[in-house]
């Protein structure tokens, strides 16, 4: 048995050498951070939807508010880790993973692979079952003028025999 999950999320883009850059469980070097409670990893928190999604349980929101002091600065790692027990309690696994990066900066294509091993990694998934896109809004609206960055996913999962 087969579900498909899609998770979105979008985050505030600043120039703060101060505040790490976390993508998809990697620290990227950069000038530019994302603003959020947690620690703003967009691609995790796609993932994370995505998953809940699949399942019909709801969103990321839900069991991570923005408003509870003890997810200040989160490790997203973290939340991912609580959604995977979900979705492993419920006798699921991943089958694939695609996710689109949609921002003009920071450019996504050199840390592609990185990216690409540490999301393998996290979902115990081989590496090509897991997809790392992106793409720009051709600058068009508020991610065009990088204002922000965005990630959509889409998962499958299936029942483990
Ligand atoms: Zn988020």
């Amino acid at each position: 048995m087969y579900r498909i999950g899609n998770g979105i999320d979008f985050h505030k883009l600043e120039i703060n050498p101060e505040r790490p850059l976390v993508l998809g469980g990697i620290l990227c070097e950069s000038e530019f951070a994302l603003v959020g409670h947690s620690d703003a990893d967009i691609i995790l928190h796609a993932i994370c939807d995505a998953v809940l999604g699949a399942l019909a349980l709801g969103d990321i929101g839900q069991y991570f508010p923005d408003t509870d002091p003890n997810l200040k600065n989160i490790d997203s790692k973290k939340i991912l880790s609580q959604c995977l027990e979900l979705m492993n309690k419920r006798g699921f696994q991943f089958v694939n993973v695609d996710c689109t990066v949609i921002g003009e900066r920071p450019k996504i294509a050199p840390l592609k692979n990185q990216i690409t091993n540490s999301l393998s990694a996290l979902l115990s998934l081989p590496a090509d079952c897991v997809s790392v896109k992106a793409t720009t809004t051709e600058k068009m609206g508020a991610l065009g003028r990088q204002e922000g960055i965005g990630t959509f996913c889409t998962i499958l999962l299936e029942r483990r025999s």
